[in-house]
């Protein structure tokens, strides 16, 4: 089988005007960057206000292996299958990072046949969000920095700054440093750090504000230091937050690509799913529900993060629920979870895979706790047996969770035809969609409740720093906000060593820290990275240009 990007460059794209056509969006309405990327225009998203919306359907997945478990894959792949069985669908995905894509991971935009294109762009330059965004989050620290040398006159503690400069690059050379050096006219010299842009409060920001107006107030609200007579500083007593947001107009417009097939597809945002809620835009979901019967969208990680802050977060503030929510499992990840290491995940071992279904469980039953119809998608990998995969389905059909096989990475949109029929059955359903929390609920209870219900966990400790950042918290009148969880994407708990389905523990509350702009309260269970840094061998010693343009290597 040819590699991702082979396949991605011998896609037969259509002008992206023409994509735009099958969603009945006009040329006037495409901001074009270049022939096979456009944006979307405001006038765009106020001619279909009052439409009503599409079907939500959100991508989840089981807890994964290191490698990805095959989400965007199948998110991807769902939307092509839907176009194929005569619905009216979008795709709504993050956009990449150049972290992972240099680093392990790799691109973000699909897999086999099921990708949107163009794959390069997608994964590299894109329409200059990440551009935007970085320069936003920086202009703040340069803001500040300047207060600093101008004076002070708000009393900033140089010691109690918590707002990091960004960029979108895993350089971990750059996680803490000290700036300001050189004498009295390079600054005051003071410690700082720098985190990944897509770990930026920027990021979440974006990806949550409604529009300009909503954008400006929440860039405002950043808690970016606190006074020596220890009150808050926010963005908006540096008076940053208008040249930001002017630096984010366009940013905060979504982005028209399409798939292998041709489907449309809005990638745009593109938070961390650990001390951000990892999801595209609210303003993409949005107006994909608008322009569209059916809106497939994927939330990082297992549905124990992604999956709970995409629901308990996004659709909260944004007032949307999903009709139908398709959980990906792969027996690799089932194997992983049920005590086999990562090298031979792609063995046959009936008796693991046996041993890690409780964790496809435990995630059916979370998803249940919704309210949600649940669909279980086995991604096929080319290594599976028909053996194994029987034992899944039967596990499927003798839970009474409904279920559909998946070989969209093998044969795109066709490969999912019997999932895309699964969702459409799923979404007839009447919902009854619920929260999980009441947000007006105390700090403790909202994390209470996420540990118990979504984690399985007998209870919470917190270290006497999280104890101080509550009180802290609510001091500042902040408390009534949703919560968002740090955590480890490998386990239910917040070890990343219990798999399967743990029980009994206790998880551990690091540290608690407030995104007041994005309008969640961080919750650390362990030492979150927020700069990763580079393997061994990077993946960049593989990516390559030739003199023709041509880029290979990514994957
Ligand atoms: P996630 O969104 O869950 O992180 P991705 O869809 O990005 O996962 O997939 C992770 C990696 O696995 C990608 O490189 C993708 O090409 C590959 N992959 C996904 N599904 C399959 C499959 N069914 N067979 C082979 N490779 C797959
Ligand atoms: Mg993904």
């Amino acid at each position: 089988m040819l590699s991702d990007i082979e396949i991605a460059q011998g896609a037969s794209m259509l002008p992206i005007s023409k994509v735009a056509e099958k969603l009945g969006i006009g040329e006037d309405e495409l901001e074009c960057y270049g022939k096979y990327k456009a944006k979307l225009s405001d006038a765009l998203m106020a001619r279909l206000r009052d439409r009503p919306d599409g079907k939500l359907v959100l991508v989840t997945a089981i807890n994964p292996t290191p490698a990805g478990e095959g989400k965007t894959t199948t998110t991807v792949g769902l939307g092509q299958a839907m176009q194929k069985i005569g619905k009216k669908a979008v795709i709504a995905l993050r956009e990449p990072s150049l972290g992972p894509v240099f680093g392990i991971k790799g691109g973000a935009a699909g897999g086999g046949y099921a990708q949107v294109v163009p794959m390069e762009d997608i994964n590299l330059h894109f329409t200059g969000d990440m551009h935007a965004i970085t320069s936003a989050n920086n202009l703040l620290c340069a803001m500040l920095d300047n207060h600093l040398q101008q004076g002070n006159a708000l009393g900033i503690d140089p010691r109690r700054i918590l707002f990091k400069r960004c960029l979108d690059m895993n350089d971990r050379a750059l996680r803490s440093t000290i700036v300001g050096l050189g004498g009295k006219m390079n600054g005051v010299p003071r410690e700082d750090g720098f985190q990944i842009t897509v770990a930026s409060e920027v990021m979440a920001i974006l990806c949550l504000a409604s529009d300009i107006t909503d954008l400006k107030r929440r860039l405002g609200d950043i808690l970016v230091a606190y006074k020596y007579d220890n009150s808050p500083v926010y963005a908006r007593d540096l008076r940053a937050e208008g040249a930001m947001a002017a630096l984010l107009r366009d940013a905060l417009k979504p982005n028209l690509v399409q798939t292998l097939e041709n489907t449309p597809a809005i990638v745009h945002g593109g938070p961390f799913a650990n001390i951000a809620h990892g999801c595209n835009s609210v303003r993409a979901t949005k107006l994909a529900l608008k322009l569209a019967d059916y809106t497939i969208t994927e939330a990082g990680f297992g549905s124990d993060l992604g999956a709970e802050k995409f629901l308990d977060i996004k659709c909260r503030y944004a007032g949307i629920a999903p009709s139908a929510i398709v959980l990906v499992a792969t027996l690799r990840a089932l194997k992983y979870n049920g005590g086999v290491e990562k090298a031979r995940v792609g063995e046959p071992n009936g008796e693991a895979l046996r041993a890690g279904l409780c964790n496809l469980e435990a995630h059916i039953e979370n998803m249940q706790k919704y309210g949600v119809p649940v669909i279980v998608a086995i991604n096929k990998f080319p290594t599976d047996t028909a053996g194994e995969l029987e034992l899944l389905a039967e596990y499927c059909r003798r839970r009474g969770a409904r279920f559909a096989l998946s070989e969209v990475f093998e044969r795109g949109g066709e490969g999912g035809v019997a999932l895309a029929n699964a969702v459409v059955e799923a979404c007839e359903e009447p919902g009854c969609f619920k929260l999980l929390y009441d947000e007006k609920a105390p700090i403790k209870e909202k994390v209470e409740t996420i540990a118990r219900e979504i984690y399985g966990a007998a209870g919470v400790v917190y270290s006497p720093a999280a104890q101080k950042a509550i009180a802290g918290i609510e001091a500042l009148g902040k408390a009534e906000l949703p919560v968002c969880v740090a955590k480890t994407q490998y386990s239910l708990s917040d070890d990343p060593k219990k798999l399967g389905r743990p029980q009994g523990f206790e998880l551990s509350v690091k540290d608690v820290r407030l995104s007041a702009g994005a309008g969640f309260i961080v919750v650390y269970t362990g030492d979150i990275m927020t700069m990763p840094g580079l393997p061994k061998v990077p993946a960049a010693e593989h990516i390559d240009v030739d003199g023709d343009g041509i880029i290979s290597g990514l994957f």
